[in-house]
């Protein structure tokens, strides 16, 4: 695709308020192939006015009709997946065969999932003497990360859209050729002017400017901790609903009795898929004292598998290049056991690590508690199921897990106490129909099926 120096806003691409560009960059050779318009608060007050102006008209419009047009969204996305998995590898630097199977597929089963949700979901009900209606929220800001750049657009705006909010995206500033690809299939797939607005710019400006805007009803956000912490005080002090989709420090807890084989095996892929930049990925596996070694050993034969530039891209950008290469000089400086990877780049140009395994980690430990968002993998020891526990429960995050074990009622009683979001259960396949969100400081509310679209409603109650 041609990159666009506006913004789309009210259903066409219009000039942007302000002169400053943000520069697209290769992450596999640090080359700059595109740039885009810096939005600034005028925009995001345009595009605001816009998705306000649209609401009522969206609101109203029945609910098959709605689900037509989140279909015909899913179409053209189908439709221009290869261009899309293209683009994603080009700004996120993900091996071409992830970005067509993950990066370009899963936005069009999860756009897929909400027009059928869209036509079926109960927006009225007779509870008593009372109808409970559940009205769309209103103009919603979302603000989404560069990790997985169109699924985490599609999972905010698709439910969005089905239950009849209007929108203004301010996506990731590593990854806004996506964004502006699938403003172009908003376009394409025939929605209202003004359901769908695009505003790309830097965090602290337009993202700012959005979680402020007084005129928007809703922020669902995606990314880091800390600036989720912020928009929450931002919202909070205009008593704006919020959905926060925050870090993760999830455990693969693999209890005695499990194929310890495919416990790693499937382990270790979790968190070397996209290079380790995934917030549910299982960083930390614990596995009992008795067969640590065994594990260990499967780990790194497991790991060496990533050959980077091959099954394994480069990290997003030259901060979280840093940043990463930081989190692994900390657990060698911590005390922990380097069986993998190592602070060494695979390549000098670009933002290459090396996969990487550490053993002997213990659950205090740096590289045990914060999340690195690489190619890292902490592999930790415990005594006994209690132990075991305590170390997966005590982290401040809680989005997701695995637990393996000679048979699935073991691991679904552990995964019971576990204090997080989302566990799977030797290997249970992803469902993206399941609700996905976190305990503690990973987030609050869910995405995703049919707890992602009540995220967008509200309810009210008549009497008669
Ligand atoms: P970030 O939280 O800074 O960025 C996410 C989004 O928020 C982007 O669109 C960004 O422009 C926007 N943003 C930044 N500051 C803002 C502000 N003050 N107000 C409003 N919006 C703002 O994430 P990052 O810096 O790209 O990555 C840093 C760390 O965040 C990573 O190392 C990782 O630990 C974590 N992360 C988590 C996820 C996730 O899926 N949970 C995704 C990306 C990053």
């Amino acid at each position: 695709m041609k990159p666009h120096d506006g913004m789309y806003i009210d259903g066409d691409w219009r000039p942007a308020a302000g002169s400053g560009t943000i520069d697209v960059v290769n992450p596999a050779d640090e080359q700059v192939f595109a740039t885009v318009p810096a939005g600034t608060a005028d925009d995001v007050d345009a595009a605001v006015r816009a998705a306000r102006a649209a609401f009522r008209g969206w609101a109203a419009t029945p609910p098959a009709e709605r689900a037509a047009r989140i279909a015909a969204l899913r179409d053209v996305l189908a439709a221009r997946s290869e261009e899309i998995a293209e683009t994603v590898t080009a700004e996120l630097g993900a091996p071409l065969a992830f970005s067509r199977a993950v990066h370009a597929g899963l936005p069009v089963a999860v756009a897929g999932s909400y027009a059928e949700l869209a036509a079926a979901h109960p927006f009225e009900e007779r509870i008593g003497n009372s109808t409970v209606l559940h009205e769309p929220v209103g103009v919603v800001g979302a603000i989404t990360p560069w990790n997985y750049p169109l699924h985490q657009i599609v999972a905010k705006v698709a439910p969005a859209l089905a239950a009849g909010c209007t929108v203004v995206l301010k996506p990731a500033e590593d990854t806004p050729l996506v964004a502006q690809l699938f403003a172009e299939a908003v376009h394409e797939a025939g929605l209202p002017a003004g359901v769908f607005n695009l505003v790309t710019g830097l965090g602290p400006v337009a993202g700012q400017a959005l979680a402020a805007h007084e005129d928007v009803d809703l922020v669902s956000f995606t990314g880091s901790t800390a600036v989720g912490r912020q928009i929450a005080a931002t919202a909070g002090a205009a008593v704006k609903r919020v959905a926060l989709e925050l870090g993760g420090k999830s455990a693969n807890v693999v209890l005695p009795g499990a194929d310890l084989a495919k416990a790693v095996n499937v382990g270790v892929a979790n968190v070397m898929s996209n290079t380790g930049q995934t917030c549910s990925a299982w960083t930390r596996m614990l596995v009992h004292r008795e067969r640590y070694e065994e594990a260990v050993a499967l780990a790194v034969t497991a790991a060496a598998k990533y050959v980077p530039g091959e099954r394994i891209g480069p990290v997003v950008n030259a901060r979280q290049h840093e940043r990463v290469l930081g989190y692994i000089a900390k657990g060698v400086e911590e005390g922990a056991r380097l069986v993998a990877g190592g602070t060494e780049v695979p390549r000098t140009r670009g933002y290459w690590v090396s996969p990487t395994v550490f053993a002997d980690v213990t659950a205090e430990m740096t590289i045990a508690q914060e999340e690195i968002f690489g190619p890292v993998l902490s592999i930790l020891a415990y005594e006994d199921e209690e132990d075991a526990l305590r170390i997966a429960n005590g982290t401040v995050y809680g989005l997701a897990g695995a637990v393996w074990a000679g048979d699935d009622a073991a691991a679904v009683a552990f995964a019971r106490r576990m204090d997080t979001g989302q566990v799977d259960i030797n290997g249970g396949r992803f469902n993206p129909l399941a609700p996905f969100g976190g305990y503690k400081q990973s987030g609050v509310g869910r995405e995703l099926g049919p707890h992602g679209l009540t995220e967008y409603l509200q309810t009210k109650s008549l009497q008669f």
